[in-house]
């Protein structure tokens, strides 16, 4: 299986290809150029497998260029219990006999990117040696702060990698920011951005396409990569959970075989919800794709509406990861959906550039319509859900998952829709624990505190263990002070490959 660019000008590349270059020379992303479909049977013989082995089952059919050997290995250091606290990697929850919480959030940094991000320096590694590669590569990473530390876990001494996370100044919860601040390794910076995501994304998106600049670098034997969702090696890993999650319900009796179940998905960039989207083409009879946003609500009225448009104003939400109005990962749909036609493609994308706006014809409306469906949440309804939910069933939700779940609330209002339905759980609730105490215990208590005192609070209340990877974060040194402007991400980056460059 080879690999084209949605935006059409670039020479089709293996999956190793792509997994190296992260983005399309072209401009565009990488998408297989042929379909995936799972069987009835396949399915079956899932149900007998663990995570790991079930992963390799998919990923197979995808990176057709790895052996499976590779990609048994690739997987078995990934998804192992030293990284992952749950035997499951990705358990459910039931909520109620209808609503089902996939926990994607068992890894090292405690949200749901630590799935794609254990994997994917694992296959990049191997992408390397399997393309010849000399160069030294260099991820450059914008986050919204989930990102940010599951790239820094995954890449920390990587031979033969660099790895440069750009976050937005004000616009990270403070664990999240204390998380990537004290990340150790050899290969690591971090550095602030003045500005919020989109700042960061379009900073390191310039970067990518500045032909000169990776010019330079390329004779210095550095080549540029991303380790963000634009990457189809951080999307392909997330198709494996929703797969694996439909056969668990058949497993436990929850669904019978080929039942349809709607998916929910707390939305920022699309790259996760994406995922499912590939899972419903291979052939998961997976009914509606209900994209939850927050109030940067530009998804749901593009789903509603057929017009794309990001001006408006940025809105700093009580969930951060979801604060994004230039969703990435929408242009691989568009290109699926429309019958893979770059040109149209091409001119909307300039169309965002130059005016931020653009409108997609009615028929891809529609087409969209019959699989998507999307409403957002208030900070408000998002605190609401969370201490009704926790009242109602005593589970605690995180606020990106608690959008996802009001969302759904929302979507049964809406539609007579009975279908079971896996809500996507994003992100552990102690990630977000200011916000969460206070929607469970009362804005005193998160008040009262700092951040991480609210952590212990928060185990105390809702009787749960703080995850490893959040446990003492408040006395670790802080090791990185890098802070730049959008306009000299580029020097910062050049500083930090060669720092003779300064003299
Ligand atoms: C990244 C993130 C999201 C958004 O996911 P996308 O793939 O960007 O749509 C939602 N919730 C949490 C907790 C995240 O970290």
């Amino acid at each position: 299986m080879l690999y084209v660019s949605t935006r059409g000008n670039a020479q089709p590349v293996s999956s190793a290809e792509a997994i190296k270059q992260g983005l399309a020379p072209d401009g565009g992303l990488f998408v297989p150029n042929a379909q995936v479909k799972l069987t009835p049977d396949q399915l079956q013989v899932m149900r007998e497998l663990n995570y790991p082995e079930r992963a390799v089952m998919i990923l197979k059919q995808f990176l057709t260029d790895f052996t499976e050997p590779e990609l048994q290995d690739c997987v078995a250091q990934a998804y192992s219990p030293a990284k992952f606290s749950h035997p499951a990697i990705t358990p459910i929850a039931k909520l109620n006999p209808s609503v089902y919480l996939l926990e994607l959030w068992h890894g090292p940094t405690c949200a749901f990117k630590d799935l794609a991000l254990q994997l994917l320096p694992h296959l990049l590694t191997l992408s390397l040696k399997k393309t010849g590669e000399a160069a030294e590569i260099a991820i450059l990473v914008a986050t919204s702060g989930d990102t940010g530390k599951a790239a820094l876990e995954g890449f920390k001494d990587v031979a033969g990698t660099k790895i440069i996370v750009f976050y937005p100044d004000q616009g990270v919860s403070e664990v999240q920011k204390r998380q990537m601040l004290t990340q150790e390794g050899q290969n690591v910076s971090v550095v602030a951005v003045a500005g919020n995501f989109d700042d960061a994304q379009e900073g390191v998106k310039n970067i990518f396409g500045n032909q000169e600049f990776n010019q330079t670098l390329s004779q210095k034997q550095i080549k540029l990569s991303s380790a963000n969702s634009i990457n189809w090696g951080r999307l392909v890993p997330q198709i494996v959970y929703y797969i694996s999650a439909y056969v668990d319900l058949i497993k436990a009796r929850e669904i019978i075989p080929g039942e349809p179940i709607n998916i929910v998905v707390p939305t920022g960039n699309f790259g996760n919800i994406l995922a499912a989207f590939y899972a419903r083409e291979m052939g998961l009879p997976f009914n509606r794709l209900i994209c939850a946003a927050n109030t940067n609500n530009v998804l749901t009225d593009f789903i509603r509406t057929g017009v794309y448009d990001r001006n408006r104003p940025f809105e700093k939400t009580i969930s951060p990861s979801m604060d994004i109005l230039v969703s990435s990962n929408l242009e691989r749909l568009l290109f699926e959906l429309s019958d893979r036609d770059s040109q149209r493609i091409n001119t909307w994308m300039g169309q965002l550039k130059e005016n931020g706006r653009y409108q997609i014809d009615s028929s891809l409306q529609q087409t969209i319509q019959a699989r998507f469906w999307s409403d957002f949440a208030t900070d408000a309804e998002t605190l609401d859900t969370i201490s009704e939910t926790y009242a109602k069933y005593n589970y605690v939700l995180d606020t990106h998952t608690a959008v996802g779940k009001c969302v759904y609330d929302k979507y049964a209002a809406a539609t007579d829709d009975k279908a079971k339905t896996l809500i996507a759980s994003t992100a552990s609730p102690f990630k977000f624990s200011n916000k969460v105490a206070e929607a469970i215990i009362g804005t005193e208590a998160s008040q009262a505190q700092d951040e991480f005192a609210v952590l212990e609070l928060l185990a105390k209340t809702g009787n749960l263990p703080i995850p490893k990877g959040l446990q003492g974060l408040a006395q670790k040194p802080v090791l990185h002070h890098l802070k730049t402007e959008r306009m000299a991400m580029q020097d910062t980056v050049s500083q930090l490959l060669n720092p003779n460059s300064l003299e």
